[in-house]
């Protein structure tokens, strides 16, 4: 994730940076709850304090979701920039990352895909989610492939404004189902 969004600054490549920043949505979620979890487990035995550990939780990914629509504003906004003024991309660099981007997507996809993927629903959901991810990768892969090749500087910025709309609907979801846990939403009727 880091070196993703380092070198993508570096090579001027859209396409790598919105891939840094995807894996970092991932990243923050994990993170985040981790975070939740442990003040969770510290405070639930106090006879001071008392709290509901959900909204602890859907706190966290609220935030999280918050924080990661931001930068893919920014991420777009910066896209279309280059769109109109195109900035030379270190292809090469930006490639070598991109591989290695993909190969670490495909480790965590065989590393989630195993007996239990079958029954748990979490594990599942986040298979086919690295799944996904894969899909973007060989796309942003694609992207500079094609760019260093014909020149198309145009197709690195799509990429990374494609890139932006998944941490966006991310985002929303996220934000949706934690902003239903924060505020207890029923309905009456
Ligand atoms: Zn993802």
């Amino acid at each position: 994730m880091v070196i993703e969004i380092v070198v993508g600054f570096y090579s001027n490549s859209m396409a790598l940076q919105a891939e840094g920043w995807h894996m970092s949505s991932h990243v923050f979620a994990i993170g985040l709850s981790w975070i939740a979890y442990i003040v969770a487990r510290k405070y639930s035995d106090s006879e001071y304090l008392s709290f509901h550990r959900e909204k602890l939780l859907a706190l966290t990914g609220f935030t999280s979701a918050i924080v990661l629509q931001i930068i893919a504003v920014i991420m777009v906004i910066e896209s279309i920039t280059r769109l109109i003024n195109p900035l030379p991309i270190k292809f090469n660099e930006a490639i070598v990352i991109a591989i290695l981007g993909l190969v670490v997507n495909s480790i965590s996809a065989m590393l989630l895909h195993h007996d239990h993927e079958h029954t748990d629903h979490n594990i599942r959901a986040a298979y086919l989610h690295v799944l996904a991810d894969g899909i973007t990768s060989l796309a942003a892969l694609f992207a500079l492939t094609a760019g260093m090749y014909f020149n198309l500087y145009f197709l690195d910025a799509i990429s990374g404004i494609i890139g932006s709309l998944v941490i966006t609907i991310w985002a929303f979801s996220l934000i949706k189902r934690s902003g239903i846990a924060l505020i207890d939403l029923k309905r009456m009727k």
